[in-house]
């Protein structure tokens, strides 16, 4: 039964439909923007409820057909409602492996939310929220018993990789019965969500929640195992059935202006990860020196970029700047995100490009020297092109800058893999419909496909190519010969 909150009636015809979502608690910002402690605080269980309680539960879930892992986004909802939050829990783990990771992160409003009915006329449902909801009431009252394991298949897979990606595909293949090994370079698991992400976006705790939950289902997790160097794909291949390459897009572009060698000067990939898994924040307690800049720049406009922006603040920067070619208009970071960021005190340069970065007698950054831009015809992207204003030089006084206008693919596995088919940026080609690479037995899904993208669309990936290696697999007899 669902109560219409405002009628306060029992739903169903007749009842009057609710177009306010709940808004979420969140810490202020004067205070949050000294801490590294988690921005937005969560729904309470009556907040939850009341949310839940909104949606129309529609007979043909538009929501649905906008997950890419194809939750059942109203069964979940509608155990929220009946507060039957194991019910929830379980229903959302059958689809999504990382459903607090999802919940934090996810672009909703791109999405699930996009397509919800009550959006038409007021706001969506606050899916994403609901979803991080039983994700942490699951992690408060203590993890629901795995989902049952069937017997081994006796088939082995590799998974390069622990994002996004890697954890979907092992967690998908270990619940169809096969033993699943994941390698990952580093010294922890789960990509950019443990080392990109911020923790006042994405508690570390709760990825590691996640990789403990697809350890619990048998998952092997090899870490500071770089494919490509300590063993190669082809080695793989020999000692299992199938291989799948998540290893993301660690590969930072710089502007390739003058006095990017300079001291002070980052690529997001850098600042953020010295800063998250090593820890710089805390120098000197751990040993990862991390720059206490005082004005710093930061160079785009997505989410890496305001995570970037708003660490530099946390580090204790008087003055940070986001400097971005095109209008706030066009601004690819998900709107909460960049909002977010204005009200902790980010200054947003738009339509402003850094043209050369400038040095003071010790190499140290001291300036940069940007020009204002216009905005033309679209361009390929859809997005209107910036040009530059001529005789529009400005200089702005900054002690570090940070590079956040894109990645790509690390070479190492295309370079030590023949016959793998690669893109133009150097990304890992694939059939979209399976992951299936140009190599046989060889599968590849997320940010090393597609480029840098978004968490989901990695999940999604590695459900499509679980699939497809159950599908290949399953059709022959045995394993493969080792
Ligand atoms: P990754 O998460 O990059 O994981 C790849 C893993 O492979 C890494 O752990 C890497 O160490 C490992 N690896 C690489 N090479 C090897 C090798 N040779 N051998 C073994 N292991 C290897 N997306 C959103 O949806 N919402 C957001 O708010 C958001 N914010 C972001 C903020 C930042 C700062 C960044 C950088 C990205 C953000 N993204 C966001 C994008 C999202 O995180 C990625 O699209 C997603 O993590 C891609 O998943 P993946 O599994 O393909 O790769």
């Amino acid at each position: 039964m669902r109560l219409s909150i405002l009628s306060g009636q029992v739903g169903g015809v007749g009842s009057k439909i609710d177009y306010d979502r709940r808004p979420m608690p969140k810490q202020e910002p004067f205070e949050r923007v000294r801490n590294f402690d988690e921005v937005a605080l969560g729904y309470t269980v009556d907040l939850a409820r009341e949310e839940a309680s909104r949606c129309l539960a529609c007979k043909k879930p538009a929501c649905t057909a906008g997950c890419p892992v194809g939750i059942d986004i109203p069964a979940f909802i509608n155990c929220i409602s009946e507060g039957d939050f194991a019910a929830g829990i379980r229903k959302l783990k059958e689809t999504n492996a990382l459903p607090a990771v999802c919940g934090r992160v996810c672009p909703q409003e791109e999405q699930c939310e996009k397509t919800c009915v009550l959006g038409k006329k007021g706001d969506p449902v606050a899916i994403g929220r609901l979803e991080r909801f039983l994700a942490d009431w699951e992690a408060a009252q203590g993890p629901i018993e795995p989902p049952p394991l069937p017997a081994s298949n006796g088939m082995r897979v590799a998974v390069v990789g622990s994002g996004p990606a890697g954890i979907t595909v092992a967690a998908d293949l270990a619940l169809l019965g096969y033993s699943v090994t994941m390698f990952e370079a580093l010294h922890e698991a789960g990509g950019v969500l443990t080392y990109g992400i911020p923790e006042f976006r994405l508690p570390k705790a709760i990825v590691s929640r996640e990789v403990d939950y697809v350890k619990s289902l048998g998952v092997e997790l090899r870490l500071d195992y770089v494919v490509g160097k300590t063993r190669t794909i082809d080695a793989l291949l020999t000692s299992f059935d199938a291989v799948f390459v998540a290893a993301g897009a660690g590969l930072p572009w710089f502007l390739e202006i003058p006095g990017e060698n300079l001291n002070g000067v980052y690529s997001a990939n850098e600042y953020l990860t010295r800063c998250n898994l090593m820890n710089g924040f805390l120098f000197p307690a751990y040993d990862t020196p991390l720059k206490r800049a005082s004005r710093v720049a930061v160079f785009g406009g997505g989410n890496v970029a305001m995570d970037s922006a708003r660490t530099a603040l946390r580090l204790g920067a008087d003055e940070v700047h986001i400097v971005y070619r095109r209008s706030r208009e066009e601004l690819p970071a998900r709107a909460e995100e960049s909002e977010n960021a204005e009200e902790e005190g980010v200054i947003f340069d738009f339509l402003t490009l850094p043209v050369r970065l400038i040095g003071d007698e010790r190499g140290w950054l001291c300036e940069i020297e940007c020009r204002r831009m216009e905005l033309g015809e679209p361009d390929a992207s859809g997005r209107r092109r910036p040009i530059e204003i001529p005789g529009s030089e400005l200089r702005l006084r900054m002690d570090a800058s940070v590079c956040a206008i894109g990645n790509s693919p690390n070479p190492l596995i295309p370079m030590t893999t023949p016959g793998l088919d690669v893109g133009k940026k150097g990304n890992i080609v694939v059939d979209e419909a399976t992951g299936r690479t140009s190599r046989e037995r060889l599968w590849a899904g997320g940010d090393v496909v597609t480029g840098a993208a978004t968490v989901i669309s990695a999940m999604g990936a590695g459900r499509t190519a679980a699939h497809s290696i159950h599908e290949t697999l399953s059709g022959r007899h045995g394993g493969a010969e080792r």
